[in-house]
């Protein structure tokens, strides 16, 4: 239920003025649906200008309020040539504003010859004058008149324009309702931040430090408080304790002794399974660290106890992999394994169900298929949910809310996400680490390279084809709405090219692909018939085909490194050496190219994610927001380092100690906080309890 507070900013976008059905689909590809998404826009930057009454005050390349008196209009001689209106400072400067394409219709309205106007924009000289190129404001009155000297400028997509958006954010502004406060008061104190409205309202009108952390601290006491409640609430629930004999275990024929770390893990999960209430652990290890069997012994550990296990994976192909590598592994011990995708009907899916719902299945690997309304389980004791990063909080936790008992749960991920991240990421669990490689893996060999040599490296992928080895060709897809189009056609633009070269060994995969057609695509390369995959980074999810042995990354500066590091585990996984290409633009600062270099010392992702998070923690590279991968809407990494261990304080007092959302003076607050950012956070299930 939404907190009646909040009904303002939930209303469409099309109540405020100036939004037709024509704008909304601009406003849609920047996710702005509702007021209060607007607010949530925040200006990228600001420009500041400064009022100046003599240019020679000015200098070149600065952001000026001038006023200026028409001089005289020239029209160039060819159509397509600037539009030019000389102008005169009071000391008698001449000034032009230089106009392109349409604009110069509005010049002609704006600035009639002999009258004075003031106007704003980016001082600049051509040609040894100074000029104006499309001047940002031009008005009758004074600098006042003209709104403000410091401006937002916020992030675009075709079809909307800066006043326009800046309207939007002044109207969704003068909406915008008190809100009780849920800060903490003597953090709230302490840090000297504006209450939620004023912080909001400051962050688009300039610089404000303090506005945008108080903003980015709501997001991370939100996202802490509702893993907290989630975990909670877990511990509430009725599990089954399930204690193994370890009679199926004990016949598994492993190829190879355990490590440390596997054993370790297992045992923490074994202990976990033990009790009645449902566990939910997190199984972190690099790629290649061994997740697999963790898992194996974990679900032999249900069906021992007399439960069923099921594995979720995020794709068919990865279903698949893990179905055929798990019957593999646990053939000795005589388990019953089944597969269950969409693809299944009729009668092989009939006899599937059956098997669920009396028992004689004791594994099923599948997609989200297995949990459909359809399916039911005898007893279902253990959910193992294979990169688990594209499921959020709430829907893990409705995967596990089926039956009258919670089944225990075993995330596994490959994402070498730093402790500080893990916490705000998936601080509803427990968490055990694989942080040991089996032995005898070969290193990577790790070489990055400007993208001007793309000869050589073509050639380069030529060889390796021909030498009967198979590669990838990661191009890059950020999330931002606006860009996506053009990283897609850049993808598609390399595989056109690659295709002049290779023909039909070519394939490109790529997320906005029919499902049918991505899996048809990865299953082509997975069997060798394709020889290089060029894909976004939708193979970053648990692809293994170990005759892939070189893989090629465009644009490598706008991945993190836990990312890259991740892609890279897609090679190094037969008994070849193999090798990565990281391809970075021509121009890139220092600090991006050292961040670069650093894939070339180390193959631990940890070591690596810890190393990336320093350096954008450290704001270094702000504005290479990379794919999502924080987590975050608001906080930046530099502000997640900063404020996240205060607001898991603060939410763990919230919750431990104050009552959570019973709490007479902040409990309402917090509802309101987390309704208004709106993650998928499990709050649904906070709903009923
Ligand atoms: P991931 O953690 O990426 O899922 P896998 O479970 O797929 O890793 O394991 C990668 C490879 O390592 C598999 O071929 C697996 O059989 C092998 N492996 C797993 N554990 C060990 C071990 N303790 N010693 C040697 N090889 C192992
Ligand atoms: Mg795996």
């Amino acid at each position: 239920m939404r907190p009646d507070v909040l009904n303002p900013l939930f209303a469409e976008i099309d109540g405020l003025e100036g939004v037709g059905p024509k704008l909304k689909k601009p406003l849609g590809k920047l996710g702005l649906e509702r007021v209060r998404d607007v607010l949530y826009h925040l200006p990228e930057r600001f420009v500041v200008r400064r009022a100046v009454t003599d240019l020679d005050d000015a200098q070149v390349g600065e952001q000026v309020v001038v006023p200026l008196t028409v001089v005289e209009h020239r029209a160039s001689r060819s159509p397509r040539g600037p539009y030019r209106v000389l102008t005169r400072d009071e000391p008698g400067n001449i000034c032009t504003l230089t106009y392109f394409g349409r604009a110069s219709y509005t010049a002609k309205k704006q600035l009639p010859v002999g009258e004075k106007r003031w106007v704003a924009g980016r001082l600049d000289q051509y040609d040894q004058m100074l000029q104006i190129v499309h001047p940002d404001h031009v008005a009758e009155e004074s600098a006042d008149a003209m709104g403000r000297m410091v401006e937002p400028v916020y992030r675009l997509a075709e079809g909307l324009t800066q006043p326009r958006v800046s309207s939007l954010a002044e109207q969704a502004l003068e909406r915008a309702p008190s809100l009780p406060e849920w800060i903490e008061p003597t953090t709230l104190e302490r840090e000297a931040w504006p209450t939620w409205r004023e912080a909001i309202a400051a962050a688009h009108g300039g610089e404000a430090t303090k506005a945008r952390d108080r903003l980015a601290y709501d997001e991370l006491f939100a996202n802490a408080l509702a893993l907290m409640l989630v975990r909670q609430q877990n511990r509430a629930r009725k599990g089954q304790a399930l204690q193994g004999d370890g009679a199926l275990r004990e016949r598994l024929q492993l190829p190879f002794p355990l490590t440390g770390a596997q054993r370790r893990s297992i045992d923490e999960i074994a202990g976990d399974m033990a009790q009645a209430s449902p566990m939910l652990r997190l199984l972190q290890g690099d790629v290649g660290a061994g997740k697999t069997v963790v898992a194996l012994e974990a679900m032999l550990v249900a069906v021992e106890a007399g439960a069923q296990a099921a594995m979720l994976a995020p794709t068919e192909l990865l279903a698949r992999q893990h179905f055929d590598s798990l019957r593999a592994l646990a053939r000795p011990t005589g388990v019953e394994i089944a597969l269950l995708t969409g693809r299944d009907k009729g009668r092989a899916r009939e006899s599937i169900l059956m098997g669920l719902l009396d028992g004689s299945i004791d594994i099923v690997v599948g997609t989200h298929a297995i949990f459909q309304d359809t399916v039911s389980y005898r007893n279902l004791g253990l959910v193992v949910i294979d990169e688990q990063h594209r499921f959020g909080v709430g829907q893990r936790l409705m995967l596990t809310q089926k039956g009258r008992v919670t089944p225990h749960t075993l995330t596994m991920t490959a994402t070498p996400i730093p402790r500080t991240l893990v916490l705000a990421n998936h601080g509803e669990m427990e968490v055990s680490r694989l942080d040991e490689l089996p032995p005898g893996r070969q290193a990577i060999d790790t070489r990055v390279l400007p993208i001007d040599r793309m000869d050589d490296i073509a050639a380069a992928v030529g060889r390796h084809v021909e030498s009967g080895q198979q590669a990838y060709w990661v191009c890059p897809m950020v999330r931002e709405s606006e860009t996506m189009d053009d990283d897609l056609a850049a993808a598609e633009a390399r595989y056109a090219a690659l295709k002049e070269r290779f023909g039909d060994d070519v394939v490109l995969v790529h997320g906005q692909l029919a499902p049918e057609l991505k899996d048809e695509g990865m299953r082509r390369f997975a069997a060798g018939e394709a020889k290089v995959l060029v894909a976004t980074t939708v193979i970053e999810v648990g692809v293994d085909v170990p005759n892939a042995t070189l893989m090629v990354i465009e644009q490598a500066e706008r991945f993190g490194l836990a990312q890259l590091h991740q892609l890279r585990g897609r090679v190094g996984r037969g008994s070849e050496k193999s090798t990565c290409l990281l391809l970075r633009s021509a121009e890139l600062s220092e600090t991006g190219k050292k961040r670069l270099e650093l894939m070339k010392t180390s193959q631990d992702g940890f070591h690596l994610a810890e190393e990336d998070l320093k350096l954008r923690g450290g704001g270094e590279l702000l504005g290479t927001r990379q794919s999502g991968e924080e987590g975050f809407n608001i906080a930046s990494m530099e502000q997640v380092t900063k404020l996240i261990d205060m607001a898991n304080a603060d939410a763990k007092l919230l919750v431990e100690s104050q009552g959570g959302l019973d709490n007479p003076h902040r409990g309402e607050a917090a509802r309101i906080v987390l309704y208004l950012l709106q993650r998928d956070w499990g709050v649904q299930t906070l709903r009923g309890g």
